[in-house]
């Protein structure tokens, strides 16, 4: 950070800000994490200065040989932590994993099945102000009035009714198991594919916390900053046959030059997702959310599907007189970072939203375990029950401060 400092002082004081909001503040967003000091090295090396449009040996550019290696390695990594036979380490983002998945298994116009947004699905599983929803007749389902669970017969009933060419499991907000197997018996039974956006649970999947969807997927996309624990991008894991097709699909299709930074990134937190401690780590997940969703049970809140498998839960604030939006601003004042969330069958707009989104992946990589889960309850429930006094949300935020900084983060 030296050079930073004396040369651009203005960048380097946002980013010092970012460091002092990350430490000192509890991280709950649900899609976020925090990578370790070598992630971050090879992130910030000097591979962000090659071009290696292409692939390892199949390259459009010269002076590719040291890249080529660190694209192999994350390969590799990545299909011995899935157990898959491709992998592709290029997208840029999840949305370009998903996007160039569209590309391989559909035409434009075709029909695609996927979540709806307010039930949980991601923007790129159909929402008309997306690529998707545009380019695509998507049709969605849901989850179930009563359980708020996904309705595997109602997906099979539109799946028979509407034939789509894919179809796609996975979400941004639903806190239980999904079931891959049932996917894939109804993407047989109506000659669809199956497409499986793991984004969320890539990590829980990688230590075994949630059933594999690698078996059942004829693609499989995520991100890898998520539960995974890397650096910002995405990733396409899929049968080797598919190689030509996604790979095209990508570069030239929809990329051009990889960032080859952000790609020894990912080999690096492959790697450490490999070693021993991950599945300690995943499992440690999985109990804090458990903990924080027993606690905000028992002061009085609600949950959609009354609990979690996963890493992530909602809280379901429609019997509230507040919005998510205002949970979110008043957990905000009192250090606590969440999104405001839409719940299914949400009344109000994905403005306001009846809900917050609530995840333990970066809590956990901090250090913190189930009896910390119990405080970080106390200090959400503390924050909501005075959200319309700032001077006890500001001594709420102490508190936190001073909880957050028993668990320290970076080395600076
Ligand atoms: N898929 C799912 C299920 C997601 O939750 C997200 C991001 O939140 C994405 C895809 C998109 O990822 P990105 O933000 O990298 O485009």
């Amino acid at each position: 950070m030296e050079e930073l400092l004396i040369q651009d002082p203005a960048v380097a004081a946002v980013i010092a800000d970012e460091v002092d909001r990350q430490v000192s503040k509890l991280e709950l967003i649900a899609s976020e994490n925090f990578v370790s000091t070598a992630v971050r090295q090879a992130q910030g090396s000097v591979l962000t200065h090659k071009y290696a449009e292409g692939y390892p040996g199949k390259r459009w550019y010269g002076g590719c040989e040291h890249v080529d290696e660190v694209e192999d390695l994350a390969r590799d990594r990545a299909k011995e932590l899935f157990g898959a036979t491709y992998a592709n380490v290029q997208p840029h983002s999840g949305s370009q994993a998903n996007m160039a998945v569209y590309f391989a298994a559909c035409k434009p116009g075709d029909t695609v099945l996927g979540m709806d947004l307010s039930h949980g699905g991601h923007l790129t599983h159909g929402s008309p102000v997306n690529f998707s929803g545009k380019l695509f007749n998507m049709v969605h389902y849901g989850v179930s009035k009563e359980t708020q669970t996904i309705d595997y017969d109602a997906v099979e009933a539109l799946a028979k009714e509407n034939k789509p060419t894919m179809i796609i499991a996975g979400a941004s907000a639903y806190p239980r198991v999904i079931d891959f197997a049932r996917f894939r018996q109804i993407a047989d039974e109506v000659g669809a594919k199956l497409m499986v956006d793991m984004a969320h649970i890539a990590g829980l999947i990688a230590a075994g916390e949630h059933p594999s969807c690698i078996e059942h997927a004829h693609y499989t996309t995520t991100t890898t900053h998520k539960t995974l624990r890397g650096p910002r991008g995405g990733m396409i894991l899929s049968s080797e046959d598919l190689e030509q097709e996604l790979n095209s699909n990508i570069f030239p299709g929809i990329q051009g030059g990889p960032l080859m930074h952000v790609i020894a990134s990912k080999a690096v937190a492959f790697g450490e997702a490999l070693a021993p401690g991950f599945v300690e780590y995943q499992q440690q997940v999985v109990r804090n959310a458990k903990q924080l969703a027993v606690s905000l049970q028992e002061a009085g809140y609600k949950l959609v599907s009354g609990g979690t498998d996963n890493h992530m839960m909602l809280l379901d604030l429609s019997e509230k007189d507040y919005t998510g939006k205002d949970a979110q601003i008043a957990l905000d004042k009192a250090g606590i970072t969440v999104n405001k969330n839409t719940i299914p069958f949400e009344t109000k707009s994905p403005f306001q939203t009846s809900g917050i989104r609530v995840g333990t992946p970066a809590l956990t990589t901090r250090g913190m375990i189930e009896e910390d889960m119990i405080v970080v309850s106390e200090a959400i429930v503390a924050a909501l029950n005075n959200m319309n006094d700032d001077k006890a949300l500001k001594g709420i935020s102490e508190e936190v401060e001073d909880f957050a900084r028993e668990f320290p983060l970076f080395a600076w």
